[in-house]
């Protein structure tokens, strides 16, 4: 078992201060723990965004404002964006199951790394999980 430290900003400030190559950021941890467990990252420490982050979503000046930390099945079933960005709640309600979009979060989910088979596989080289790993032609 390796050791892991996670911390708990409660600023963005603070967050992008701690962040660095060896540290991950991470919100819900859906999309991020399947890295680790698959090989693909093995961060030192993560930086838990969920405290630093907004979970509103409201109107500003004609734009609607989603907060980085809103979950996929808030996003999906608010009245403002049913009324005004359906597609977006369609979307969004398409993806994954009920207990995920549950608490994943806007941010991570447009953050989500690629779930293509070679990336997922560390057996194969992938330049996206490994700059300069890619296939000698
Ligand atoms: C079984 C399963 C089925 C799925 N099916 C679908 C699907 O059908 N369609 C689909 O689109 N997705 C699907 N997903 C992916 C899912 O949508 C993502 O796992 C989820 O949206 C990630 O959100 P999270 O909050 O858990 O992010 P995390 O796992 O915490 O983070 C994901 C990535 O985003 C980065 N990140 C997170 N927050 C921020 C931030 N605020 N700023 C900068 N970087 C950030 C992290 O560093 C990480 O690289 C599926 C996942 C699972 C496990």
């Amino acid at each position: 078992m390796r050791p892991l430290q996670i911390k708990h900003p409660k600023k963005i400030a603070e967050a992008l201060r701690l962040k660095n190559s060896r540290v991950h950021f991470i919100a819900s941890g859906t999309n991020q723990l399947d890295f680790m467990k698959k090989h693909i990252a093995q961060p030192e420490t993560f930086i838990d965004l969920q405290h630093a982050l907004s979970t509103d979503i409201k109107e500003e000046k004609k734009h609607i404002v989603i907060g980085a930390n809103v979950k996929n099945a808030t996003l999906g079933g608010h009245s403002l964006i049913l009324q005004h960005v359906p597609l977006v709640a369609e979307a969004v309600l398409a993806g994954t199951s009920q207990q995920i979009r549950n608490i994943a979060s806007t941010a991570g989910n447009l953050m989500q790394r690629t779930s293509c088979v070679y990336f997922y596989d560390p057996n194969t080289p992938c330049k996206k999980r490994a700059p300069q790993a890619g296939a000698v032609l």
